[in-house]
C-alpha cells in the first residue's frame, strides 16, 4: 500500500459509501464526529452543491485511487478510512505514520483490515487509529518503543527550556 507511490492511480467515486459524513466532525455544520450528518440523504448529500468546504475537501485515500485498496476496500465496507494526506507525509517525533479512521469501534481488526495493518507493519509504519475523537497508535513494537523513547525526550526537553 505504500512503498511504491509510483503506481496508476484509479479513478473513483464515493458510490453509496457515506462513510466520512458519519464519521468525521464538520466544524461549519457543528457536527461531531461519529454522529450521521442531517444532510445525508439516500442519494448521497442532500446539500451536494452546497456542502460545506470540510466536505469538498476531504478524499479519503481509497478514493484518491489507491490500487492496493480493491472495490471492496470501499470504506463503509472495510469499515476503516484511510486519510490520503497523511499518508507517507505525517511523521510522529521523526516516524511515519498513517491516519486510520475506525467506522465502527474495533474494525480494524477485522480480517481485511488486518491484512492492511499487516501490510503497513512490513513497511515499518505507525498507524494513528482513530474512532470518535479516541487516538491509539499502533504497530511494530519496536516501533512503538521507539516512539514511547522520542516522546519521553521531547518532554524532557521542553521541561529543561521551560522558564523557572
Ligand atoms: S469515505 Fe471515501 S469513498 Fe466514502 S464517501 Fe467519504 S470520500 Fe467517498
Ligand atoms: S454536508 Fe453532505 S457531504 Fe458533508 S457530511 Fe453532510 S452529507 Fe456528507
Amino acid at each position: 500500500m505504500t512503498k511504491d507511490e509510483s503506481f496508476d492511480w484509479v479513478e473513483r467515486e464515493c458510490g453509496a459509501c457515506q462513510a466520512c459524513c458519519q464519521v468525521m466532525g464538520i466544524h461549519e455544520l457543528g457536527k461531531p464526529e461519529q454522529q450521521r450528518c442531517p444532510h445525508q440523504c439516500k442519494k448521497g448529500c442532500g446539500i451536494y452543491e452546497e456542502r460545506p468546504g470540510s466536505c469538498q475537501a476531504y478524499r479519503c485515500r481509497w478514493l484518491h485511487g489507491d490500487p492496493n485498496l480493491v472495490q471492496r476496500d470501499r470504506p463503509d465496507r472495510l469499515g476503516v478510512i484511510f486519510d490520503n494526506h497523511s499518508a507517507l507525509q505525517g511523521e510522529l517525533q521523526g516516524l511515519k505514520y498513517i491516519v486510520a479512521r475506525e467506522v465502527r469501534p474495533g474494525a480494524f481488526k477485522g480480517k481485511r483490515a488486518a491484512r492492511w495493518m499487516r501490510a503497513l507493519e512490513e513497511d515499518r509504519i505507525l498507524v494513528w487509529v482513530n474512532f470518535a475523537g479516541d487516538n491509539k497508535v499502533t504497530g511494530p513494537v519496536e516501533l512503538l518503543k521507539e516512539l514511547d523513547k522520542r516522546q519521553a525526550a521531547a518532554e524532557a526537553e521542553a521541561e529543561d527550556s521551560a522558564p523557572e
